[in-house]
């Protein structure tokens, strides 16, 4: 993995999608929330298995629920920006983005007392001229390597079976512990009938049998390099 991805390490123009690392260390990274439902599940399972996280917040829920960020910062969890709601990027002009990532990233610090350091775009969409606006913002994007898909209406099995295929060390995985809806600006139907504390315990089960744990993207960089190339995606 690590000479794999050496030599995208500095692609003027990368998003992370990976870390390099030598270290059992798979990112685990958690979008949508934070949710009083889902959240406090998948902090309980994170618990049990010792591991940490990234959760990629989005800010309006964030103020409605300003226990529960408090609640992942206490765990040693990590807290990043998803944005201010769910909107897709690709469709709003960049200086618009640039306004709007600056604003997120100040009310989080706020809210959170600690700095942040990475953005997810929702849905992943980002153009170059919204990348170069994420950036100018201070902030750094960040996408994944492989998923639950946890957005299906299928079994939790098949979800965490999916995501364990393409863990490695170094791999970033997404999940989510929140699902966005019309209170987020977005109409997605309904959330999928998932237990999300199931599925994060299956995960971290089958992550523990091939030796693997789940680190937040801060603490796997610890012990690896991010490794960086384009992501552009409408
Ligand atoms: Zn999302």
């Amino acid at each position: 993995m690590a000479r794999a991805a050496g030599r995208y390490l500095t692609r003027p123009v990368g998003t992370i999608r990976a870390v390099a690392t030598d270290a059992p260390h798979v990112v685990l990274t958690y979008d949508d929330g934070p949710d009083p439902q889902g959240t406090p599940l998948v902090l309980q399972a994170l618990a049990k298995f010792g591991a940490t996280a990234t959760f990629f917040v989005l800010v309006g829920r964030a103020r409605r629920h300003p226990d529960l960020l408090a609640e992942l910062i206490a765990a040693g969890h990590e807290v990043a920006l998803h944005g201010l709601d769910h909107v897709r990027l690709t469709g709003v002009p960049a200086p618009e983005v640039l306004r709007r990532t600056q604003a997120g990233r100040a009310e989080l610090e706020d809210l959170t007392g600690t700095p942040v350091r990475w953005f997810r775009a929702p849905y992943g969409a980002l153009l170059l001229p919204h990348w170069r606006a994420v950036r100018r913002a201070g902030l750094m994007p960040v996408v994944w390597g492989a998923t639950p898909a946890d957005w299906r209406h299928v079994p939790e099995e098949t979800m965490a079976r999916d995501a364990l295929a393409a863990s490695r060390p170094g791999a970033i995985v997404l999940a989510h512990d929140g699902h966005a809806g019309p209170d987020d600006g977005v109409d997605d139907g309904p959330p999928p009938p998932i237990d999300r504390g199931l599925l994060a315990t299956m995960m971290l089960t089958g992550l523990d049998e091939q030796g693997l744990v789940g680190r937040s993207l801060s603490d796997a960089l610890c012990q690896g390099t991010a490794a960086r190339w384009a992501w552009f995606v409408r």
